[in-house]
């Protein structure tokens, strides 16, 4: 038997006896005072007295003795008291606070415990804590928990529980046993704190090193890892995959003229627009800057990844519109197969790299293939470019001259020069076939050179005829205009056909001043000083950095057809071409409309107070005699 307990037994006997002598000795008291023996009365009242003083004291001290061990006394008091404290420090903690007695069975919990797992004290009193497993955790891994607890008394570590919700959360959990004076297991006190915010905080960390904080895309990091599996997945189950390597064409000027925030929010507005261009079974990375990769998991052929190449180039040409500025931006893609032109995740990156690479020098805007495909157009290329020189050299080319006329009056007032490939075989071919592969061999300085003179050398005709024309316009590729010879060039042609340098303008695209403004700011100066006009080509595709082009000596803005096709209706469009005609007016230079084909066009544009109108509308390129038959 407990100590306790026999103490308890021995207090309540002698609180039984002391109350026994007590109730005897007030009977002999009370039965004495009908004895007529004064003496006898005396002496029995002072006896009886006595004695119930002694039993009265007995009895209290037996009675403090029997509450305290029943715990009722002032012993209990204090107990409780500090229980009633205890259970205030554990409500009061933040720390949930879960208490099972000896068989595990739960009997207390705090209000934090309530908080965390969601549970009211109703619905867990009585029950085991096996309640909240999460079941993340082995057999092994609570008969390691119970073995501490059996061997030390106690327990910590992280543990991954349930809550009501359903949620799985971790918890950093410290368990006591807790024992009896006599050294008995009588409860056990789990104290737990919600780490899932820590945790959070942790894997938020590993979350940053894997990935772009601007975008949250997958950095290079990640991106070359997950390449790493998919190709891993792909080998086994032989399929193809497909590496695009994109990357914003001029990009590095936006953040110039309009600051990083734009360009930072533009980077985020690309990103939105290829999430939503990429289906499933699409990685997509950010590389750094504005480069960005696109892993395709399942591409059988080369025809599919350039499909969604092309794709992703015209979603990326539909302008973005972000605090008020409309901005135009276009993109380069390199694409690398496997397992055809790489079977690891390095080369394949590296062979996207060397297509990107191709595809910028191919006049940016396009994609290019690190496959036999490409080999087989560099072939092409090869081919094209040797006929070509041949073109030249036996006079196939033609030079064709479509009009610009003055969209107030209505008169015509110049031409634009604008080449075309008498082939024997194939007929007229257009310049989109033959100028880009031009440009690349460097044959376009020469066909560039060839049209100038033809052009120079018709005006002079047509000023010889009567015909008085204000101007006559020739194109100047970007490869021709980064020549530092250019100038020479066409100071040369100029004396050689006679044609005064007023007469003449030389258009240059937005791009190609935009590749390198500085040169081309220079170029520019040189080509004035010849006493030319110069103005820039298809405005608004390529994006122009508004202070460059302030400081540009440059009197003419053509406005590409692009915009004019949406005229009147398109909103959008009819937005575009009233800031640039605004613009351009604010700079003090000429605006200039390419492919009106309707009078709607025509007369918004003179609405707007564009100057110069061209297009199918006004007349088509045609030859020279077409334009002033003779006779
Ligand atoms: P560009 O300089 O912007 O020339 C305007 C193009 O728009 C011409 O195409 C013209 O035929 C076409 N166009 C004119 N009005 C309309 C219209 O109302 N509707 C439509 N849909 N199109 C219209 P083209 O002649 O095929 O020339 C295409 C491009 O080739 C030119 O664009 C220019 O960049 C280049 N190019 C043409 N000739 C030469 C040249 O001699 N040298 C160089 N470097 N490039 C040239
Ligand atoms: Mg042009
Ligand atoms: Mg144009």
């Amino acid at each position: 038997m407990p100590g306790s307990s026999r103490g308890a037994l021995r207090a309540a006997l002698l609180y039984l006896l002391a109350s026994a002598i007590w109730l005897i000795m007030i009977g002999q008291i009370l039965s004495s005072l009908f004895d007529d023996s004064a003496q006898s009365l005396r002496w029995q009242l002072i006896n009886g007295y006595a004695w119930v003083l002694a039993t009265a004291v007995l009895i209290f001290l037996a009675r403090a003795r029997v509450l305290r061990c029943f715990g009722l006394g002032d012993q209990g008091r204090i107990e409780r008291e500090r229980l009633r404290m205890a259970a205030a420090v554990f409500d009061s903690t933040l720390e949930g606070v879960l208490v099972t007695n000896r068989l595990g069975n739960i009997v207390h919990v705090n209000r934090a415990f309530m908080d965390i797992t969601g549970y009211h004290e109703d619905e867990v009193l009585g029950h085991n804590p096996s309640k909240f497993k999460s079941g993340r955790h082995g057999s092994d891994f609570y008969r390691q928990m119970f073995h501490s607890l059996d061997q030390d008394g106690r327990w910590s570590g992280e543990i991954w529980n349930r809550r009501k919700s359903g949620e799985i959360y971790p918890q950093w959990q410290t368990i006591r046993a807790i024992y009896s004076d006599a050294g008995h297991m009588t409860h056990y006190v789990a104290v737990f704190s919600d780490i899932s915010a820590i945790k959070h905080s942790e894997l938020e960390r590993a979350h940053l090193t894997q990935h772009d904080p601007l975008t949250d895309l997958p950095n290079r990091l990640l991106f070359h890892d997950r390449a790493q599996q998919t190709l891993a997945a792909a080998q086994a189950n032989k399929r193809g995959c497909a590496l695009l390597l994109l990357d914003l064409d001029h990009f590095q000027s936006i953040n110039d003229s309009l600051g990083h925030t734009i360009g930072d929010q533009l980077l985020k507005a690309v990103v939105t627009r290829l999430q939503g261009l990429l289906g499933s079974g699409v990685t997509l990375a950010r590389m750094g800057g504005d480069e960005f990769a696109v892993l395709l998991e399942d591409s059988p052929q080369a025809a599919h990844a350039a499909t969604l190449a092309q794709a992703i180039i015209d979603g990326l040409k539909q302008p973005f519109l972000l605090e008020g500025h409309t901005l135009f931006i276009s993109a380069s893609i390199g694409i690398s197969l496997f397992p055809s032109d790489a079977l690891g995740a390095e080369q394949l990156l590296r062979n996207a790299d060397s297509a990107l690479f191709k595809a910028k020098g191919n006049g940016r805007g396009g994609y290019a293939l690190y496959t036999e495909e490409l080999t087989a157009h560099a072939q092409q290329r090869v081919e094209m470019t040797a006929e070509l020189r041949r073109a030249l050299a036996q006079e196939e080319l033609r030079v064709y001259y479509q009009p610009v006329h003055d969209l107030a009056s209505g008169q015509l007032v110049g031409v634009e020069a604008l080449v075309r490939w008498m082939h024997p075989e194939r007929g007229l071919v257009p310049p989109g076939e033959f100028v880009p592969i031009a440009e690349r061999s460097g044959l376009i300085a020469e066909i560039d050179a060839w049209v100038m003179a033809q052009a120079c050398r018709q005006m002079c005709d047509w000023q010889a005829q009567g015909r008085e024309l204000d101007f006559i316009a020739v194109n100047v590729s970007s490869r021709l205009f980064g020549r530092l010879d250019l100038y020479q060039q066409v100071a040369r042609i100029l004396a050689d056909t006679g044609l005064d340098p007023a007469r003449l303008e030389l258009e240059v695209t937005e791009s190609a001043v935009m590749e390198d403004p500085d040169s081309a700011l220079e170029q520019m100066h040189r080509l004035r000083e010849l006493g030319l006009r110069l103005s820039i080509d298809d405005f608004g595709t390529g994006y122009s950095s508004l202070l460059r082009l302030k400081r540009l000596p440059v009197q003419k803005l053509k406005i590409d057809q692009g915009f004019v096709a949406g005229l009147p209706l398109d909103e959008d469009d009819a937005a575009i071409v009233r800031v640039i005609i605004a613009l351009g007016r604010s700079m003090g230079m000429q605006i200039h409309a390419e492919g009106i084909e309707q009078p709607e066009q025509a007369q918004f544009l003179v609405q707007q107070q564009c100057e110069l109108g061209q297009g199918y509308w006004f007349g088509r390129p045609m030859p020279a005699s077409d334009l002033f038959p003779r006779g």
